[in-house]
């Protein structure tokens, strides 16, 4: 199932939480809707299942206009942040309950609803847990429920707001992957709402930045990180310095910043250069570079965070790998030229 919206906006009071959203979501694919708190992620999720309606535009299933249907008339899959299971029921139980309420006449025997539940329970690796209460388990496995429990009913769609926000890192980047190998099994077209760019990179077909309630850009994985279409998509994707580049390099649509050091004053365009592609070198090679010292040095992780101090008052961080490390033997206060390798500007 295609899942279409078009021109969507919705204000709260004065406030316009959707402006003018078009997206479209293939068959089977997994779109990840990323931005930070308040962009308006969880109301084009609710929009899309019927909980919300839009003042503007249409929200098309299949290529059906589903704008005037309320959510049980979209068969959507839902599963929040924090979703409240039944406490009183079992595992079982609670994957069974939106099968077991069906009016008489589309729900299917006991018995099948029984094969459906374990199929599912063993989808989500909790078989063996099916008798336990809600509070006999991890908060991983609620939210494997929780998802077990919005697909028992066969959703077309699948939508999904923060599943993992609640729970800890180790175990989100757990619950990712195996979201995305579920994902790839069942080929239900899903779209998931997260804050954490790491989170969307990872498990996303295709990614919408969302920034005050519009699409800033949708693309692969790739295309956001390597193409971003505006500075905010850049800043939001990964830790970066900025440099306040000299303005006659790029009139000249060089690459380079021009000879000398770089640095300079606000009324030049703004440049851009994420930590790992900031060199450090001992002696000055080349020639754009700064001259800094080196203020501090975190070597706990898989690169090796230099936090410098420019010649002209700025912070710069580098992240450079062990082995380079070693080569430099970098010190607290040495003082070292930094040359970035790729920049950005907007
Ligand atoms: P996100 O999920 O990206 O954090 P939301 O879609 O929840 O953002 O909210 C977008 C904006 O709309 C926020 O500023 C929020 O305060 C506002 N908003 C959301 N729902 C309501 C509501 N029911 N009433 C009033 N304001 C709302
Ligand atoms: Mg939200």
């Amino acid at each position: 199932m295609t899942i279409e919206v078009r021109n969507l906006s919705k204000s709260f009071a004065a406030f316009l939480a959707l402006d003018r959203v078009n997206l479209r979501v293939e068959t089977g694919e997994l779109v990840a809707l990323l931005g930070p708190s308040g962009s308006g992620k969880t109301t084009l999720l609710r929009v899309i299942a019927g909980l919300e309606f839009p003042d503007r535009g249409e929200v098309l299933l299949d290529g059906r206009d589903m704008t005037a249907q309320n959510a049980p008339a979209r068969r959507v899959g839902f599963v929040f942040q924090h979703y409240a299971l039944f406490r009183h029921m079992t595992v079982f139980e609670n994957v069974a309950f939106g099968l077991s309420i069906k009016p008489r006449r589309e729900r299917p025997p006991t018995s099948q609803i029984q094969a459906r539940v374990w199929k599912l329970l063993k989808l989500v690796q909790l078989d063996a847990q099916a008798d336990r209460y809600p509070s006999q388990l991890s908060g991983g496995q609620r939210q494997r429920v929780a998802l077990a429990r919005a697909l028992a009913v066969e959703p077309k769609v699948l939508l999904l707001d923060e599943p993992f926000g609640a729970l800890d890192a180790k175990v989100r980047l757990e619950l990712r992957r195996w979201l995305r190998r579920l994902h790839d099994e069942l080929r239900i077209t899903s779209v998931l709402v997260t804050h954490d760019q790491e989170e969307a990179l990872e498990v996303a077909d295709r990614v919408a930045i969302m920034n005050r309630g519009h699409i800033e850009q949708v693309g692969t994985p790739e295309e956001v990180y390597h193409r971003p279409a505006s500075a905010f998509v850049y800043e939001f994707l990964g830790n970066f310095n900025l440099f306040h580049a000299r303005l006659n390099a790029w009139q000249t649509g060089s690459d380079a910043l021009g000879d000398g050091p770089l640095g300079g004053s606000a009324d030049r365009p703004i440049v851009y250069v994420r930590p790992h592609l900031l060199h450090i070198e001992r002696r000055p090679c080349g020639q754009n570079r700064v001259v800094a010292r080196v203020e501090r040095i975190n070597s706990a992780g898989p690169l090796v965070k230099v936090q410098l101090a420019t010649d002209t008052g700025e912070t710069l961080e580098a992240a450079i790998s062990h082995d380079r490390y070693a080569e430099l033997q970098l010190r607290k206060d040495d003082a070292v030229y930094v040359s970035p390798r790729e920049l950005k500007a907007f």
